[in-house]
């Protein structure tokens, strides 16, 4: 296997966010504390691909928050990344239909978390302040828009339970924030986090510096989804799930250039490969791309200059950090196959010109 290691390059400085309310402070001060690292391997469709990734707490983390395996192991090719590159330990068992306890009665009116968290966005919906209009395309889409997944099923935790440890040192602030992702997920879909009895393999959540996971189920052993500092939000802590369930970045969909566009030349020098977009063979795809998903990169995100580095091809707010948008669940209930019995999104939209998140 073919490895060219580019070399450190100096982190560039970024257009920094300009106050508490952004999102993405945590993922600028990820990456410009720590050098890029560039490597080009065979993906799992045998083509070159050159990835780039930061060394952060000894994983190697690209996008922002995806661990892809030990820095060591990143620099040789041996990438954890299922449905992009191979290497993944897979399982045995596949997943499974699982029985799923009476559902809790969803909550009635809450919607968004937290205020200042609202994305920025720059290019506000004509004709309506609050509640911006969905496109025509996406409100058509059966059975609800979005949700990239991997390709490789192995991957996947069986029968949707995923057993979980909450590392001792754990900040209160992340303990609460993925308590109440994880009652999300039980309100509303059929995935379930059970505290680790002997299972083998399970996540562990720590307060490391930032936020990452592994993408999907590795297989035996404990795998580290972190909630540092900057990422003790529910909605993040729902983004981070997402990963280690099997889902990758929304605007990496093999199919994105049908939603959005991305300005590669207003990236951070060495982030570019951030926004690789994905072959029809490294994804599976439900639906189409959704603007709501809490999956989505922000407008700005990885901006070097402040001007967009991915923007929708309609004039919506994207990068929400929120909680579940209602494709995003979709995927989920679609991914582990959770029966019908398991209660509907809750059908209210959220008001404040943030789209379609489902209440929780
Ligand atoms: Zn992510």
């Amino acid at each position: 296997m073919a490895t060219l290691i580019s070399g450190l390059l100096a982190g560039a400085g970024p257009a920094l966010a300009d106050d508490d309310d952004d999102l993405p402070d945590w993922l600028w001060q990820q990456q410009t504390e720590h050098p890029a690292n560039l490597v080009t391997v065979p993906d799992i469709t045998g083509r070159p691909r050159t990835i780039g990734f930061v060394d952060i707490d000894g994983y190697a983390v690209t996008e922002g928050d995806i661990v892809i395996g030990s820095p060591t192991d990143a620099t040789s090719g041996k990438i954890r990344l299922p449905g992009v590159f191979p290497g993944a330990e897979r399982l045995a068992v596949p997943p499974a239909r699982i029985a799923v306890p009476p559902p809790e009665a969803p909550a009635a009116t809450s919607t968004r978390q937290a205020a200042g968290t609202t994305p920025k966005v720059t290019a506000p919906p004509a004709g309506s302040a609050a509640s911006p209009a969905r496109p025509a395309r996406l409100a058509a889409c059966p059975g609800g828009p979005g949700g990239t997944a991997t390709s490789q099923d192995d991957t996947l935790w069986p029968g949707g339970k995923v057993p979980y440890v909450l590392a001792p040192d754990l900040t209160p602030a992340a303990r609460e924030a993925v308590t109440l992702a994880m009652q999300d997920f039980h309100r509303h879909t059929c995935v379930r986090f059970v505290p680790r009895t002997d299972e083998a393999g399970y996540l562990t959540i720590v307060s490391g510096t930032g936020c990452y996971s592994y993408v999907g189920r590795l297989g035996t052993g404990s795998q580290e989804l972190s909630l540092g500092k900057g990422c003790e939000r529910k909605g993040t802590a729902i983004h981070e799930l997402l990963h280690a369930l099997g889902f990758y970045h929304e605007h990496s969909r093999s199919d994105r250039d049908s939603a959005v566009t991305v300005h590669l030349e207003n990236v951070m020098k060495g982030y570019e490969t951030q926004f690789h977009k994905l072959s029809p063979e490294q994804n599976h795809l439900y639906g189409l791309l959704d603007y709501d998903s809490v999956m989505l990169y922000g407008q700005t995100f990885f901006s070097a200059n402040g001007r967009d580095t991915l923007l929708p091809l309609v004039p919506v707010p994207i990068g929400q950090r929120q909680g579940f948008s209602r494709g995003d669940l979709a995927a989920v209930r679609t991914l582990y196959r959770c029966p019908p019995a398991d209660p509907p999104p809750a059908p209210a939209p959220a008001p404040g010109g943030g789209g379609t998140s489902v209440p929780s």
